[in-house]
């Protein structure tokens, strides 16, 4: 038994969760609860980043008092983590006491080991990003994420010494390659750092908002500076204990936030003197109907609409089997349609079905003693430790088609006039299957394999638990809203 931290990336509050944040929390709820299954302890934490910029300007539009809005929005984005059934353990906002404290206690050890200095800064400055961004980066003149010009900032700011980091950072990732993953991330981590690290700002003037300087009222914290400490501060830090779970297990991130979570946050904590991360992932994009998710667009799937449809694990399931986890995919609704028909519908749930009924029909629903597991599952595990998730579901679909396959074969009907003994044999047989398919499916489909073992628990089949699937056609369906 041993421990695992897994963390999802803080998200901003100036809108509300789409398809994409949940697609990086329920990557992590999976890893949580198969962690779980193995026996493990798990600390899995996500949460808001509120001291934004971003904030304060949506906050504004609205005309609401920022902690009305801040709090409302909070509570949306914990709400929606809860509709989908996500086990985190502990929901962090950055405007909470505590991460303060650790925010304060994280600059006062980076300033102890003389990585902090005064400097004037001038510069562009994207509100999108909560970023400085270098003219080359621009096109006409603008973001080309946000679709804006940047702001021209100069002030008087403190700096981190990033740039001493930059030979310990890549002696660190070259001698553990597990750390920034999946590969092509870390290439593109190890490029960027080749090229030369620059100091960076770590504060912003008073008039931003923020966490205050410690000792210095016209300045307040930068919010990525303040933001990647929520990881430690959900671990309890600075308190003694934090080790107990410290060193995170595994971050999970977007594949746009991977400089500021592997380079800014180990350089950072190497100069805190705090152990780093044990992995980082960055995980894909997806598109909607083969465009980026954007808010402008108004192509922003709300996960809460989809599962209103079709229920948490036909969302689960898609993401997960669709998309390898780490590179990019795509959401379109009649590819969604077709696997929820196909594989969830036909394959597993009109499966657990026939067998229910045929153990109905034959023995009175007695199911009698059922033989042990008989599938090895090294190829499932595997695919588990090394976050391929469409791989693990994928040695899943062998054994749900193979176990079609076999009721194919052995014809239980035709058994049924002939040869009683052997039935009992495949209906049997069938439970067992079924049972190893809902274990196996525990971290991907809770509430599905919830349903499997209750469909048979205690030696006979419970038909109140009812269909797994129902099919589309027989869904009341109202039109995906697109906002
Ligand atoms: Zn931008």
């Amino acid at each position: 038994m041993g421990k695992f931290f897994v963390t999802t990336p803080i998200y901003y509050i100036n809108d509300k969760p789409h398809i994409g944040h949940a697609y990086a929390t329920i990557a992590a709820d999976v890893l949580a609860r198969y962690r779980r299954q193995q026996g493990d302890s798990v600390l899995f934490t996500t949460g808001t980043d509120e001291n934004s910029q971003k904030t304060v300007q949506a906050a504004e539009a609205l005309g609401q008092p920022l902690d009305q809005y801040t709090n409302a929005m909070a509570q949306q984005w914990q709400k929606t983590w809860n509709d989908l059934g996500i086990s985190y353990t502990k929901f962090i906002r950055t405007t909470d006491a505590d991460h303060h404290k650790a925010v304060l206690n994280f600059i006062k050890r980076v300033d102890v080991a003389g990585d902090v200095y005064k400097d004037n800064y001038e510069g562009l400055y994207c509100v999108g990003h909560e970023s400085f961004m270098r003219e080359d980066e621009l096109v006409d003149g603008k973001c080309p994420d946000h679709n804006k010009a940047p702001e021209k900032v100069k002030e008087e700011n403190y700096f981190f010494r990033l740039s001493k980091y930059q030979d310990k950072l890549l002696s660190h990732i070259e001698a553990h390659p597990e750390f920034i993953q999946p590969e092509t991330r870390r290439n593109e981590v190890v490029a960027f750092i080749k090229r030369g690290l620059q100091d960076f700002s770590i504060s912003r003037s008073k008039k931003h908002w923020g966490i205050g300087w410690p000792g210095d009222k016209d300045q307040v914290v930068y919010v990525w500076f303040d933001a990647l400490v929520n990881y430690l501060t959900a671990s309890g830090f600075p308190d003694d204990g934090y080790k107990e779970w410290w060193p995170a297990d595994l971050h999970v991130v977007g594949k746009d936030i991977t400089k500021f979570h592997c380079i800014y946050w180990p350089a950072m904590l190497m100069s805190a003197n705090i152990e780093l991360p044990a992995r980082i992932f960055g995980h894909g994009f997806f598109t909607v109907d083969g465009q980026k998710i954007s808010k402008s667009l108004g192509n922003a799937v709300d996960p809460r609409e989809l599962v209103g449809i079709y229920g948490i694990d036909a969302l689960r399931y898609y993401l997960l089997r669709e998309i390898p986890f780490g590179a990019d995919g795509e959401f379109t609704r009649e590819r969604f349609e077709t696997i929820y028909n196909t594989d969830l519908a036909n394959e597993l749930g009109n499966l657990v079905q026939r067998v229910a009924v045929m153990v109905t029909k034959y023995f009175g629903g007695q199911v009698g003693e059922v033989p042990p597991h008989s599938h090895d599952v090294k190829a499932y595990k595997d695919a588990m430790d090394v976050y391929r998730f469409d791989k693990a579901l994928e040695e899943v679909w062998y054994l749900v088609k193979g176990l079609n396959q076999y009721i194919e074969e052995e014809k239980p009907w035709a058994l049924a006039k002939t040869d009683t003994e052997q039935l009992a044999y495949v209906l049997r047989q069938a439970v067992s299957d079924l049972d190893q398919i809902s274990m196996l499916l525990l971290p991907f489909l809770p509430t599905t394999a919830g349903k499997i073992s209750a469909t048979f628990a205690d030696g006979k089949v419970h038909p109140e638990v009812g269909i797994l699937f129902p099919k589309t056609d027989t869904i009341e369906k109202t039109e995906f809203k697109v906002k």
